[in-house]
């Protein structure tokens, strides 16, 4: 049966360039990159030509370059790195659980976070940050791409707020690495995590730009490696395979292949939304470039309070939060989640929700003929819960678990397309005729 992998938010496959660049270092070239014997130097030498790499994708020095094990090891470098107790946390409600778990822990450690809540399109605003803002805050972190909707978030707008106040800034720049284009002096951040399996490398490794004089404090204690960053024998093989994605996603961002990503995407969406009873979370207009969304940023005269709607000042991280009424209707045609201006959003992907469905049915309808897709609940503790970042957006249970997410990997073709815009109508078409909420009659 033909398979159509449309999840590439949760992983990517290597690219074959990526493999054959690592090959080489899991067999004759395994030295330790620790030592001074010619084996120890030639794996010196490749992880500081990765580093290079790394820095050109950052656009930073190579010093500022720290491999880890991927984002949620950067993310939680960021936060147990930086927060002490006393200190005050901003950061969102649609941040990864890497952030959010962290920042719960944190809470215990009496570090305050403050949640903010996206609009209904799924951006967050800059000025609830700036609004949330306190004498003790000491680190704001913001992720660049969500990895449910593929809004892309306003981080310049953000990085020039922690610049005029004094505060360390992080992105989560795991969804956005190899779709959007990087510059972390213009996005104003001192720290931005990656992680190599989303853009076509090796899973298990990554890394985080700290920008130079960031008073971060290790995770891993032990040897001296990474400049005393991040203690561990480097994952030489790991690292070439992130630095050889990172090299092919810049070439990716060039060469016309996102745009046409971002084309096929578009006609994805369009196609399934003549689907009756459809709509898309988090963007209905699509950018094809969100670097080049205008980034103005116009500073208040004062701080105020975290404005009560938008923010919640909790000690774990309470996601409902909710931004202009959860659930309120706006205009007239448009739902939840919906909006009527553009938003950015990663060429890849589209979240759409299906009336009278469970998404959850139709993520198992659409494996079986042999299409992968993520639905927008979870999985917690045994029960499946609706995904946190639509609920934030202001959608209800309901719609949020009929709720999918299409990610296309950038290899996707026009028959790919084709034979998910052939399989999804009926697929809906079958499960609503036997669905329980259609009927009404679920729990
Ligand atoms: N941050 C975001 C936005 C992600 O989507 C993910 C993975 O899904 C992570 C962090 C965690 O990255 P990793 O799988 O490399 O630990």
């Amino acid at each position: 049966m033909k398979r159509v992998y449309m999840d590439a938010n949760a992983t990517t496959p290597l690219l074959p360039e990526v493999m054959e660049a690592m090959r080489p270092y899991w067999m004759e070239r395994f030295g330790n990159a620790s030592s001074i014997h010619q084996d120890g130097q030639q794996a010196h030498t490749a992880v500081d030509h990765a580093r290079s790499t790394m820095a050109e994708f950052f656009n930073c020095h190579d010093a500022e370059v720290v491999f880890n094990s991927g984002g949620t090891e950067g993310d939680n470098t960021a936060l147990f790195g930086l927060l002490h107790p006393g200190d005050h946390f901003i950061t969102t409600s649609i941040e990864h659980s890497a952030i959010l778990e962290a920042a719960k822990r944190l809470a215990s450690h009496n570090v305050i976070t403050t949640f903010i809540a996206p609009q209904p399109n799924g951006l967050i605003d800059p000025m609830d940050i700036r609004r949330a803002i306190r004498p003790e805050t000491r680190l704001i972190s913001v992720m660049l791409a969500n990895n449910e909707t593929g809004v892309v978030q306003p981080v310049e707008q953000i990085g020039k707020i922690a610049a005029e106040t004094g505060i360390f800034f992080h992105i989560d720049a795991v969804q956005g690495a190899g779709k959007v284009r990087f510059d972390v002096r213009r996005f104003g951040c001192h720290l931005l995590s990656i992680s190599a399996h989303k853009m076509h490398g090796p899973k298990g490794i990554g890394a985080i730009f700290v920008r130079r004089g960031t008073p971060i404090e290790s995770l891993l204690v032990g040897g001296s490696h990474e400049r005393r960053h991040r203690a561990g024998t480097e994952n030489v093989p790991g690292i070439v395979g992130l630095a050889k994605a990172a090299e092919l996603a810049m070439h990716s961002l060039e060469d016309g292949t996102i745009d046409r990503l971002a084309q096929l995407r578009d006609r994805l969406e369009a196609g399934i939304l003549q689907i009756p009873g459809t709509g898309v979370n988090g963007a209905r207009s699509i950018d094809r470039h969100p670097e080049r969304v205008s980034n103005d940023y116009h500073p208040e005269p004062s701080f105020n309070d975290c404005h009560p709607e938008r923010a919640q000042r909790v000690e774990g991280p309470a996601v409902s939060c909710s931004s202009d009424k959860p659930g309120a209707p706006g205009p007239s045609h448009l739902g939840a989640g919906e909006s009527m201006n553009p938003v950015p959003r990663a060429a890849n992907t589209t979240n759409i929700w299906f009336d009278n469905l469970e998404g959850e049915a139709l993520v198992i309808a659409l494996d079986l003929k042999g299409i992968a897709v993520s639905g927008g609940s979870a999985c917690h503790s045994g029960a499946t819960e609706p995904s946190h970042v639509l609920m934030a957006m202001g959608l209800d249970k309901t719609r949020a678990r009929a709720s999918l997410r299409f990610s296309l990997l950038k290899a996707a073709t026009e028959a790919d397309v084709d034979y998910v815009l052939q399989v999804v109508p009926e697929a809906v078409e079958h499960l609503r005729a036997i669905s329980p909420v259609a009927a009404g009659t679920a729990g």
